[in-house]
């Protein structure tokens, strides 16, 4: 899973982006990019690999600008290079994107009939392709964003950024998880609280089907049905130590080695002075007779665990 990370802010965004991005490098991607928004117009850049790829690209190659979206990608839909890693942009709005938009080809044949051939070989950039066209059509951004919202199916996470609103971002969530964090004259989207953890402690999670107009003073908060919604904000404590390696060589043995403790935490909310009291599930566990498992990878070998 990759990461997502949109800042309106107050100061010069990219140093800012690339750091964020990089507290969500332990996600795993094979490429990484940001737009900003600079005087008004929208610019990016993008590089395949490390993210050290990307920093080097803006030392030679700057993006001034105090409103940006940045993005780590795990290619699903076509190869790990520049042309389809994100944001993918158009040239009235920049598009970030976790998971996978699954009815995309029927969304492409759309396009292609009104004549817009798509550049990439990805399902994100027909999100960026049908929110210009609707803005194209005369629609706001937010209009256009809502837009193309109700037409993707799948799973998602997307921050959406426009040419000419430097005070505008609209974040949605449908599948994957995306974090709204509060700052003083600022506001910021992350796919976790660890990525925006440096700006800010002030944390809104959007919830399953959730969509956001966010400005730098105001954000509003729609659920699936389209009504306005509140959702918590918390005050949320990273622990540094799980945001880096740890001196580990990579995120892997890290995971490995902490399993104990990451197992002791987990535990430890029901460990009472009596024992180990466990939530009632509100199942009869009597009355059942088969219960199948479905996972694979690390969680095949859990469920056997869960077996024994
Ligand atoms: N499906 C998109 C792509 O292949 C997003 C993948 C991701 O979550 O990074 O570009």
């Amino acid at each position: 899973m990759c990461g997502i990370v949109g800042i309106l802010g107050t100061h010069e965004v990219a140093p800012i982006l690339v750091d964020a991005l990089r507290r969500l490098e332990y996600r795993g991607y094979d490429s990484a990019g940001i737009a900003t928004i600079n005087n008004g117009t929208l610019d990016r850049r993008r590089a395949v690999g490390k993210l050290v790829n990307l920093s080097d690209l803006l030392v030679h190659n700057p993006l001034a600008g105090k409103s940006g979206i940045g993005h780590t990608r795990w290619a699903t839909h076509g190869a790990p290079n520049v042309s389809n890693a994100h944001p993918h942009c158009t040239s009235g709005v920049a598009v970030v994107h976790n998971g996978i938009i699954e009815n995309y080809k029927e969304l492409r044949a759309e396009l292609s009939a009104a004549g817009v051939e798509p550049q990439t070989e990805t399902d994100t950039e027909t999100v960026a392709l049908l929110a210009q066209m609707f803005l194209d059509a005369g629609k706001t951004p937010t209009q256009a964003a809502f837009a193309t919202l109700d037409r993707l199916e799948g799973a998602f996470a997307l921050a959406f950024l426009f040419d000419g609103h430097d005070d505008l971002m609209i974040a949605a969530r449908k599948g994957s998880p995306l974090a709204i964090g509060h700052g003083d004259g600022e506001i910021y989207v992350g796919s976790d609280a660890f990525a925006l953890a440096p700006m800010t402690d002030q944390i809104t999670y959007l919830e399953e089907g959730d969509s956001a107009v966010l400005t730098r003073s105001s954000f509003e908060i729609r659920d699936a049905d389209g009504r306005l919604v509140n959702r918590e904000q918390r005050i949320i404590q990273v622990d540094a130590a799980r945001v880096d390696k740890d001196g580990y060589k990579h995120f892997m043995a890290k995971e490995i080695a902490e399993q104990p403790s990451v197992l002791a935490n987990a535990l430890s909310a029901y460990v009472t002075e009596h024992g180990i009291a466990l939530p009632d599930p509100g199942i009869d566990f009597t009355k059942i007779d088969r219960l199948t498992m479905v996972a694979c990878g690390t969680a095949y070998y859990a469920c056997f665990t869960a077996k024994y």
